[in-house]
């Protein structure tokens, strides 16, 4: 009997499925596999009254879905925005779990939010609905069952409300329910600069293959906001020169290499945390979409999605692509960067220091014992080196894009789980 391709109207889920399915039939998985690998395991809808301010009641919708817990807890942001739908949260799950997998790491997908816009809420409001959300979704969220996250428009605020939430409800103390918290409520050092940690060892770990000293290795980043900053930061410690920048004021470029550290600390000091102003000896300003196209060895997109495509393909004057931000590369963009020989290390390799860095949280909120900065930075350093290598290994052997071999890896690790495990609950 063959398969039941799932399609959907939703575009996102029906691009996860169509490259799920291509990837199965590439990697010939079992029919049963993919029957239950293109569905979620669970999903959850739920209503969720407030009380606004002016006493009236307005009722949002909430979803938590669980696409997959074979590798372990689903684990996934919950974002606050008025797109979300059932659709959309179960087609982002199915990414946490490829991502999850491929990191290696305990864990399988999830993924949940509210259509809401939470800038329509008052402060009170917004607390109101995130924790009447936590209680309805409580009987299925869980540091061994399901684990949220921050995502669009939720951060430290609310991961401490649902963990205060669940604790109440369960009369016990429940760190390990969510991740994302702030250091002074159970959450971890290191976590901040995690994500551009792990994608600038994911440049020199590629450098490394391409036997390119570092030194001699010029850089531009797009983005500077967590994932840029931190990215180029240990990249110019590591004695690379990162000769561009860029943020929403648009680009920074000096062939003699930015001085990143003043750069962070005049964005710090900013009221709006922007680079406008910035400025040293031999600094150029110029368009966003300018600096993108100046030469380099490394560019590496950590702002936007869509940012590269068959509009600018063709002009970027670098080597080598490594995706800090999810899905800066559209389809068409990737198509042009293969022809020209372009090689793109993945967003969901090369930022994957950020789901690490909330298992690592999740670990010591489980031991009640908290690492220092040096040993968090420690442990993750490795872990990216060995998944990098092992898709690195696999594109080389298999003769296949590291997109695609990253897909494949992951994949392969949840279905052998789920054929050692079976198909029983
Ligand atoms: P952020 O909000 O801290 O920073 C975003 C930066 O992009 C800002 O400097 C902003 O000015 C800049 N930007 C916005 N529009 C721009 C434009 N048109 N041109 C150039 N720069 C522009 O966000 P972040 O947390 O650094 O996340 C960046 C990307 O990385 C997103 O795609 C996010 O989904 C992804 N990501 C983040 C994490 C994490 O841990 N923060 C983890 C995985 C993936």
């Amino acid at each position: 009997m063959a398969v039941q391709k799932r399609t959907s109207k939703n575009v996102l889920l029906d691009t996860a499925l169509k490259n799920f399915y291509a990837a199965a039939e590439e990697m010939n998985l079992d029919e049963g596999l993919v029957e239950v690998l293109s569905r979620s395991e669970r999903a959850v809808c739920v209503s969720v009254p407030v009380v606004m301010d002016d006493g009236s009641v307005r009722v949002f919708d909430g979803f938590r879905v669980q696409h997959s817990t074979v590798c372990g807890p689903a684990k996934g942001g919950l974002r606050f925005h008025p797109d979300v739908n059932l659709e959309e949260c179960e087609a982002l799950a199915s990414l946490m779990t490829w991502k999850c997998s491929l990191a290696g790491i305990p864990y399988g997908g999830g993924k949940g939010g509210i259509a809401v816009d939470p800038f329509e809420l008052s402060p009170r409001e917004r607390e109101m609905m995130t924790r009447t959300f936590a209680a309805r979704v409580a009987p299925f969220i869980g540091d061994w069952t399901d684990v949220p996250a921050p995502d669009v428009n939720t951060g430290g605020p609310e991961m401490v409300w649902i963990m205060d939430t669940i604790s109440k409800l369960r009369g016990k103390l429940e760190p390990g329910v969510v991740t994302g918290k702030p250091i002074a409520y159970w959450g971890s050092k290191g976590r901040t600069a995690a994500t551009g940690l792990g994608v600038a060892t994911c440049v020199l770990e590629l450098l490394k293959t391409q036997k390119v000293d570092p030194k001699t290795a010029t850089v531009i980043v797009q983005g500077f906001g967590n994932v840029g900053t931190y990215n180029a930061l240990f990249l110019q410690e590591a004695g690379a020169k990162v000769v561009g920048i860029s943020d929403i004021t648009g680009g920074y470029y000096c062939k003699d290499g930015i001085d990143i550290k003043a750069a962070k600390a005049f964005v710090e000091a900013h009221p709006k945390r922007i680079l406008d102003g910035y400025t040293q000896p031999g600094l150029v300003r110029m368009s966003g979409e300018e600096i993108l196209e100046q030469e380099c060895l490394v560019l590496s997109p950590c702002a936007l999605e869509g940012v590269i495509s068959e509009k600018n393909a063709d002009k970027l004057k670098c080597k080598y692509i490594v995706e800090g931000a999810n899905g800066p590369t559209r389809p068409d963009g990737d198509v042009i960067l293969d022809k020209r020989g372009i090689i793109v290390v993945p967003d969901f390799l090369a930022n994957s220091g950020g789901v690490i860095g909330s298992y690592f949280e999740w670990v010591q909120d489980l031991a009640g014992f908290f690492w220092t900065e040096e040993e968090y930075n420690n442990r993750l350093v490795p872990i990216m080196k060995d998944n990098f290598k092992r898709v690195w290994d696999y594109s080389q052997e298999h003769n296949v894009k590291m997109r695609r071999a990253a897909f494949l890896v992951a994949i392969k690790r949840v279905a052998d789980g789920l054929k050692l495990k079976g198909f029983f609950l």
